[in-house]
Formats: structure tokens, C-alpha cells, sequence
């Protein structure tokens, strides 16, 4: 057993990490950062990322128009269904509006705006290289600043007094500093705890055909060894943000690339070839967050989205290219589904379909009459081959269950906050974001929080050693 002294350690090594790292660093900390994960995996879901929600009142570099922190704030509320603390959402979203300076002084890059009609340049500000080039910069910086990193040093759990961090193991090493920001994520990885957070559904352990679209290191260790030792929790553990994403996937990292955007073109069916949820009910990316549960509570966790030609151009082409097929029949046959049942569903869309002004980029008359379910927008009849299908799985993004914190970013334990233990990112969005989505926050609360809590580590750590050697 060794014995090693720093002013902070970080545990995690994603975007919340290297924030909360590089801030405390800045506020003249020493620092050790320990990734539970080797070099080249290194990131967690951030290394996934594309950018950042950002509120703004007038044009700023990449981001146009306005986007207010009142607007910002009834988005995440909307989203949410109001289980979010406002002080802490509206910390997060100022600091939004200001941290994209730091961010560029630590070698972050961002993209000029897109035109089109679906572009987020409003509201959301695009990393050059996406979150794998950030945290490149980031890893870069902190090296160049002097904080120490250690790869494939999972922390299995933690010594505290009484809510004071002591020190941090990984196995048997202690490594003990005067304070510590937990920024290592979620529990989606660890399938055991999903299995016992999802249950079964009809007999099936539903967690076991589930697919994770991050990385494989966040097994949720510290947060379940936090909340066992009286860190008060918030956050639903059935909570998680699940998408369908194609079922030929791997089972972890697969990243957006595998999302499947063609849903709302056609019709999805699941192993009995029958339909079960409205595709056209409002415009995909406000609906794409709700078909991993969806498909989740299918027999099996597989469905199908069946398109035909007339889609094709029409949406982002994922990874992997649809099954193709010259009929129905064949497509079913390839899909190993049955041919008449299929058939079926094909038929009785088709015939429900009503005739109207097929147009993609708004609501449109394009609805079924008289079909349960039915089809609200873009309702075309399948009957223009070639027929392609995608197989779709739950893809699970990250877990809500996490550490109530306060604007310190402390945690707490049986109501007070700890004089020296902080948490950021994902381990704590639940606070923010008790439930629900909007693209971009999850980057907000990790940076906005990873910085408060890095500064905050520094400030206890520096008060620690005066009140030492006083
Ligand atoms: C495919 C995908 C796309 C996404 N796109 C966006 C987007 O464009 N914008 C957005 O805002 N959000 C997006 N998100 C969500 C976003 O990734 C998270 O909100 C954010 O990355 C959380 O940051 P974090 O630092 O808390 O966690 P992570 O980045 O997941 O980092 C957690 C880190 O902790 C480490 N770790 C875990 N356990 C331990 C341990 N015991 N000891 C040491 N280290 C440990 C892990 O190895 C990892 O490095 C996306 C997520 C996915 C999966």
C-alpha cells in the first residue's frame, strides 16, 4: 500500500472531470485525475458529444439569433415535467453563456454555423472534431498545467469522516488528498444494476437486450458506494435516456452513428410484425428520445423501422445500410419476421393512409384515418420497392440517478453539505434534469458544474493546508 498526497483528486475522466480538474488546477491546486479507463478509451460519453446548449441574448460567434436564459429555462422545464431545481438549472444556464471563452483557452475548437432547416445553430454550439477532439484539448491542457493523469485506475470506493473526503482507493493503494470532485457518471454500463432498475417486463429481463451507446466504464461504482454510505440521492434509477438505435450495434460505444433517423418516414413494426406506436407524432428530434422505452417494452426489445423507396435521401443513412429487398415478403423473410403478418400491417396502413401534401419539414396532412395506432404526419402508403427495414434496440445514452448537490456542487449527507467532497456531470445532472432531454444540457451541466466544483475542490484544499499549518 502506498500513500500519496494532493491538494484534489478528480475521479473520472470525462468532460466534467477535465473541467473540474483544470479549474482546480487554475485555482493553484495540485491535482490527480484517475480515468478508470486505458488512453485510448479515455473520455467516457463525452468523447460521443457533438455540443453544447448555450444561452445567449444576441448573435455570439457560432451560435445566431438570441437564445435567452428565460427560453432556456422553459425548455428545460417543459422537458422535465418541472423535476429540476431552478437554482441550479439557471447556474447552469448562465454559466452557458460565458464558458465558451475558457473553453477556447483550453484548446477547444468550435464549428461555424450550418444553414438548413434542422441546423441548432440557435441554440447549440458544435465542437470542431466532436467531443473526442474537446477532450483531447482538454487531456492536452491539463497535461501542459501540470495535473497529474492516471489511465486504468478505476476508484472502488472512498474513506470519509463523517461526510469529509479522506482518501480515495484504486484496490489497495489509498491515495489521499484534502478534497475530491466525483465526476465519474452514470450506472448505464452496469448491466446488473439495470436489471434490477428496468425489471422484467412479460418475463423478460428487458435490460438484457439493451445496448449502450457510451462507454463501458460507467458502472456506477462511486454512486452506489456514496449513496450506501448516507449521500443523499435524487433521481429516478428507471430514469435513463434510451433512443432506438440499429440492433447491429455493438454493445457498447457505438456512439451517435447508430442512431436510426428513418422511424417517422415509415411504419415500425415489432417481432410479430405488428405496429404499436404512432411514427408521425410530432417531428423526430423531439420524438427520437422516447423509442429506446418504446422499443424496450416490445417482446424481445427489437423492432423494425420499414421504409420504402420514396425515403431513401430523406433521412441521416445511420452506420449500417437497411436491409433491401424487391417485396414485402422477401424484406419479412430477411427480417426472419412473418411474411403475412407483415403483409397485413403493410395493407392496412396502406389503406388507412388518407391522401394529402406530403411534406417532411413541417406537420403535415399526410395522417391515417380509422388505425390503432394511428399515424398523425407523413403517412405514404409502402408500395414503391425496393423495401428496406433497420433493426432497432434500445441504445441507452445515460442513467438520472445521481447526488444531490447545491450550488457549491457539495454533496450532501443527511442534509448538510460535505466540507470537502463535490460532484459533477452526469452523477449529478439529476438535479438539473430529473427526467426527459434536451439536446446540448447534458454538456452544459458537466461543464458548468465541473467548473464550479473544481474551483470550489481548490478553495477547500488551499483552506485545509492553511488551517494546517496555521
Ligand atoms: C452517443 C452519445 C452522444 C451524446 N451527445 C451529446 C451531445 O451532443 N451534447 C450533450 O450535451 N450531451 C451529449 N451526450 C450526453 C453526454 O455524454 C453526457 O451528459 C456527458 O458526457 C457527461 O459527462 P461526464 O463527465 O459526467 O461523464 P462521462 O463523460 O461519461 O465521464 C465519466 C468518466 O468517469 C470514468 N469513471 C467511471 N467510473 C469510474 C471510477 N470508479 N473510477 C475512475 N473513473 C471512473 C469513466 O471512465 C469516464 O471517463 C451524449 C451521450 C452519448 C452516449
Amino acid at each position: 500500500m502506498t500513500d500519496q498526497h494532493y491538494d484534489v483528486v478528480v475521479i473520472g475522466g470525462g468532460n466534467a472531470a477535465l473541467c473540474a480538474a483544470l479549474c482546480a488546477r487554475e485555482a493553484g491546486a495540485s491535482v490527480l485525475l484517475l480515468e478508470a479507463a486505458p488512453r485510448a478509451w479515455r473520455g467516457g460519453n463525452s468523447q460521443h458529444t457533438r455540443n453544447l446548449r448555450c444561452m445567449h441574448d444576441a448573435p455570439q460567434d457560432v451560435l445566431t439569433e438570441a437564445y435567452p436564459e428565460e427560453e432556456y429555462w422553459q425548455d428545460l422545464k417543459k422537458v422535465t415535467g418541472g423535476l429540476t431545481d431552478e437554482t441550479l438549472a439557471r447556474l447552469a444556464i448562465r454559466d452557458s453563456a460565458h464558458c465558451r471563452e475558457w473553453m477556447r483557452r483550453h484548446g477547444a475548437h468550435f464549428q461555424p454555423p450550418l444553414s438548413g432547416t434542422l441546423q441548432l445553430s440557435r441554440t447549440n454550439a458544435f465542437f470542431l472534431g466532436g467531443g473526442k477532439a474537446l477532450l483531447n484539448a482538454y487531456y492536452r491542457s491539463a497535461g501542459q498545467l501540470g495535473v497529474h493523469i492516471r489511465y486504468e485506475a478505476p476508484v472502488d470506493r472512498l474513506e470519509l469522516d463523517h461526510g469529509r473526503f479522506v482518501a480515495a482507493y484504486v484496490g489497495g493503494e489509498r491515495i489521499e488528498a484534502k478534497a475530491c470532485v466525483v465526476a465519474s457518471g452514470g450506472f448505464e454500463s452496469n448491466r446488473d444494476w439495470m436489471r434490477a432498475a428496468w425489471g422484467q417486463i412479460k418475463g423478460e429481463w428487458v435490460a438484457d437486450n439493451f445496448l449502450i451507446r457510451g462507454t463501458r466504464f460507467n458502472m456506477g461504482v462511486l454512486l452506489r458506494f456514496l449513496i450506501d454510505a448516507g449521500a443523499e440521492a435524487v433521481g429516478d434509477p428507471t430514469q435513463s435516456h434510451a433512443v432506438a438505435i440499429d440492433a447491429r450495434a455493438p454493445l457498447y460505444d457505438g456512439g451517435i452513428c447508430t442512431r436510426v433517423d428513418s422511424v417517422s418516414l415509415g411504419i415500425v413494426v415489432n417481432r410479430q410484425a405488428g405496429r404499436f406506436y404512432d411514427e408521425g407524432e410530432d417531428f423526430w428530434p423531439k420524438r427520437y428520445a422516447i423509442w429506446g422505452r418504446l422499443v424496450a417494452q416490445q417482446p424481445g426489445q427489437i423492432a423494425y423501422s420499414v421504409i420504402d423507396a420514396k425515403a431513401i435521401g430523406r433521412f441521416m443513412p445511420p452506420v449500417f445500410p437497411g436491409v433491401k429487398a424487391q417485396s414485402l415478403p422477401e424484406l419479412a423473410r430477411a427480417l426472419g419476421l412473418d411474411a403475412a403478418a407483415l403483409q397485413r400491417t403493410v395493407a392496412e396502413y396502406n389503406t388507412a393512409c388518407r391522401p394529402g401534401t406530403f411534406d417532411h419539414t413541417v406537420l403535415d396532412d399526410c395522417a391515417t384515418t380509422g388505425l390503432t395506432p394511428p399515424k398523425s404526419h407523413w403517412a405514404r402508403p409502402l408500395d414503391t420497392a425496393p423495401y428496406y427495414a433497420y433493426p432497432l434496440r434500445p441504445g441507452i445514452t445515460f442513467t438520472y440517478l445521481g447526488l444531490k448537490v447545491d450550488a457549491q456542487a457539495a454533496v450532501h449527507f443527511a442534509g448538510r453539505p460535505s466540507l470537502n467532497l463535490y460532484a459533477a456531470g452526469e452523477i449529478m445532472a439529476g438535479n438539473v434534469l430529473g427526467k426527459g432531454y434536451t439536446a446540448g444540457v447534458g454538456m452544459t451541466i458537466g461543464t458548468a458544474f465541473g467548473r464550479i466544483a473544481g474551483t470550489q475542490a481548490a478553495a477547500a484544499a488551499i483552506k485545509g493546508k492553511a488551517r494546517a499549518s496555521a
